[in-house]
């Protein structure tokens, strides 16, 4: 099988995996007891934060794990913007992109239906860029948050962060990233970035499935969403997930120190450019969607018009090809990705969206083969009418 869905979900790595079990075997203490078990795992916990920590460039005390990249997204969103509410009920807007994770567009229309409070939302344009001045026109005295995520899970396009992060802030308003796709490919210090919120989620990089982090930036108040026993210093209740909180931490070090690494992204960009060189030239009309050049190395994302999108991926894993046509969150869904259509995409064309994402340790070997089965894919699909 070739898997090319990586911004789906990744395998844990072996590391990840050998760092974590003391704590689901015999350090399994709880970090809130007061006997040696509970103190071994509270010290993990307080070293896991402390390695994130250092991979941010913030404080420890600046963190809290989460069970994923949802419930940091929701926490960063709700418990933002409510604490400002309730600090003042004049603060009733809030901002997000266009083509958020419905992560943070779902929390912000929550915010909507249940707080009173009213949801700006910035266009992009058709490579999926917000323009700081597009961001400029919506922000307003009431505004009490921004959230606009780093990279798009569809189309792999990077987002200005530090220059949106910078408008936002320059009116006092709280900035929050979305950097689940980000993380282990872009810089993520949140100094230089600027922004005073940023997500995380352990599964994209090598952790298992349901870990996550949120930084808060120092003093700025956030209402919990989780009430209990006032663990993560009260933003977050519920007994940690110690093994998890150690696997991220193990993973993101990881990532970060390939990231690092020149020769990995380069190398990683430049196969995904001969992938989408090759793709274009071996179907005919194929669109590659996102910007040609502010885009993850990790995905190349394309419309096949003439075809559906959930057709070409049955025919694909046919060829034992794994991809998806957009977000994971809406496989199995023959509608049209809200990314594609704020993009500017018609409804047909966008529906027939493939994505296809790699971690690094992707080979051309595979890329070249995924590229012939996608031009046999797609003009089966077309020849049949299945569309
Ligand atoms: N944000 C983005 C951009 C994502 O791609 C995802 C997952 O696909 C999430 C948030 C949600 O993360 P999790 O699956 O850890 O809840």
């Amino acid at each position: 099988m070739i898997f090319l869905d990586a911004a789906a979900t990744t395998p844990v790595r072996r590391e990840v995996l050998e760092a974590m079990w003391p704590y689901l075997s015999g350090e399994f203490g709880n970090p809130s007891s007061h006997h040696t078990l509970g103190e071994a795992a509270a010290s993990a916990l307080a070293d896991a934060r402390a390695a994130v920590a250092t991979a941010l460039g913030c404080r420890s005390g600046e963190l809290t794990f989460t069970s994923g990249g949802t419930e940091a997204d929701n926490l960063a969103v709700k418990g933002i913007a409510l604490a400002r509410q309730a600090a003042d009920p004049a603060l009733n807007r809030v901002v997000i992109s266009a083509v958020e994770h419905p992560a943070v567009e779902e929390s912000a229309r929550y915010l909507e239906r249940f707080h009173g409070f009213s949801v700006d939302v910035v266009r992009v344009d058709s490579t999926g860029l917000v323009a700081p001045a597009a961001l400029a026109a919506v922000l307003r005295p009431e505004t009490a948050l921004v959230s606009i995520m780093y990279a798009n899970n569809e189309v792999g396009t990077i987002q200005p962060v530090a220059e949106l992060a910078g408008l936002a802030r320059a009116r006092g308003i709280p900035f929050h990233t979305d950097a689940v796709q980000a993380a282990g490919w872009l810089p993520l210090d949140v100094k230089a970035l600027g922004v005073d919120a940023l997500s995380i989620s352990g599964h994209k990089l090598g952790a298992p499935k349901g870990c996550g982090v949120l930084f808060v930036r120092g003093r700025t108040r956030i209402e919990p969403l989780m009430h209990g026993g006032g663990q993560e210093r009260g933003r977050r209740s519920g007994t940690e997930n110690v093994a998890g909180a150690v696997g991220l931490a193990t993973a993101l070090a990881l990532a970060l120190a390939q990231a690092a690494q020149p020769q990995t992204a380069d190398r990683v960009t430049v196969l995904r450019d001969g992938f989408i060189r090759d793709v274009l030239a071996a179907v005919p009309g194929a669109v590659l969607t996102g910007h040609p050049a502010r885009r993850l190395p990790s995905v190349a994302s394309f419309c096949f018009p003439g075809t559906s999108g959930e057709s070409v991926l049955l025919e694909l894993e046919r060829q034992a090809v794994v991809c998806s046509s957009g977000s994971a969150c809406a496989a199995g869904s023959d509608a049209p990705s809200p990314v594609l259509t704020a993009m500017g995409f018609e409804p047909e064309v966008a529906q027939t969206a493939v994505r296809f994402s790699f971690d690094s340790t992707v080979t051309g070997t595979d890329l070249a083969a995924a590229a012939e089965a996608v031009r046999t894919a797609v003009g089966s699909v077309r020849t049949l009418g299945r569309s």
